[in-house]
C-alpha cells in the first residue's frame, strides 16, 4: 500500500476514534510523518504508535500530536512555540495549520536539530525556526506566542515559558515526574493561569 493511502487510513482511525476539527485532520493528512522516521522504521511510519528517532528520543505517536493540536486551538498566523523539536514531525503539523513562518521549536540535541532542519526543509516546512538549545528559557526575541507546547515532561511549567505566554495563549504540556499528566494553561489578563488536565501521557522527560 502506499504511504499516502496508509496516511488516509490512519486518519480515518483518529477521526473515529478521537473528537477532531477538520483543521487538525487535514494537517494530519498533509504531512508525510515516513519522511521524518528513520529509514529502518519507515514501513511502521503510519502505526498510531511512537517510534525511535535516534539520541534515545522518539517521534509522538499520531494520535497524541492530534489531541496536542486539537487542545492549543491553533488558527492561521498563530505564533507557536515547541519545546522538543525532535525528528520535526509535529511541528510541520503545526506549521500546516499557523503557518511555517509563525513555528519556533527549539531541540536540545544538535543532531536531531539539524536532521529535523534537513527533513522540513526537504518536505516543503523551511520556514519553521529551529534552535539548538535549553526550552526552558523559551525564545525571547520571538515571544509573545499565543501557544506553546512541550513534547518532553517537565516536574512544572518553566516560568520562562509563562512569561512568554500572550493574554489568552495556551501552555500545554506533560507534568510531572514518573506519572505524567497532559496539562493545559490558558494565560488570564490579571497573569493567572487556568488549568485543565487531559489525561495521563507518557513522553520523554525534559532535560
Ligand atoms: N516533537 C517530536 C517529539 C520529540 S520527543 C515529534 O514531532 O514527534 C521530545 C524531544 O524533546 C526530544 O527530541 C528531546 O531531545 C527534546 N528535549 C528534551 N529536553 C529538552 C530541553 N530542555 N529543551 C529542548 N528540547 C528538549
Amino acid at each position: 500500500m502506499s504511504y499516502e493511502q496508509q496516511r488516509r487510513d490512519l486518519v480515518s482511525h483518529l477521526e473515529q476514534r478521537e473528537s477532531l476539527s477538520d483543521e487538525t485532520l487535514d494537517a494530519m493528512r498533509a504531512v508525510p510523518r515516513h519522511a521524518f522516521v528513520p529509514q529502518q522504521h519507515r514501513s511502521k511510519a503510519y502505526r498510531d504508535s511512537p517510534l525511535p528517532i535516534g539520541d534515545g528520543q522518539t517521534i509522538s505517536a499520531p494520535h497524541m500530536v492530534a489531541i496536542m493540536t486539537e487542545l492549543l486551538e491553533l488558527s492561521y498566523g498563530d505564533t507557536v512555540l515547541e519545546i522538543g523539536t525532535g525528528c520535526g514531525y509535529h511541528a510541520a503539523v503545526t506549521a500546516e495549520i499557523v503557518g511555517p513562518e509563525n513555528v519556533y521549536s527549539i531541540e536540545y540535541h544538535d543532531s536531531l536539530a539539524r536532521r529535523a532542519r534537513e527533513t522540513l526543509t526537504a518536505v516543503g516546512y523551511g520556514d519553521i525556526s529551529i534552535r539548538t538549545g535549553d526550552g526552558k528559557k523559551g525564545w525571547p526575541e520571538g515571544a509573545p506566542f499565543t501557544a506553546i507546547y512541550l513534547t518532553c515532561a517537565a516536574p512544572e511549567f518553566p516560568p520562562a515559558l509563562k512569561d512568554q505566554l500572550a493574554v489568552g495563549g495556551r501552555l500545554l504540556g506533560p507534568v510531572g515526574k514518573g506519572q505524567q499528566v497532559l496539562v493545559r494553561a490558558v494565560k488570564q489578563p490579571d497573569g493567572h493561569f487556568d488549568e485543565e488536565e487531559h489525561g495521563y501521557v507518557r513522553f520523554v522527560p525534559l532535560q
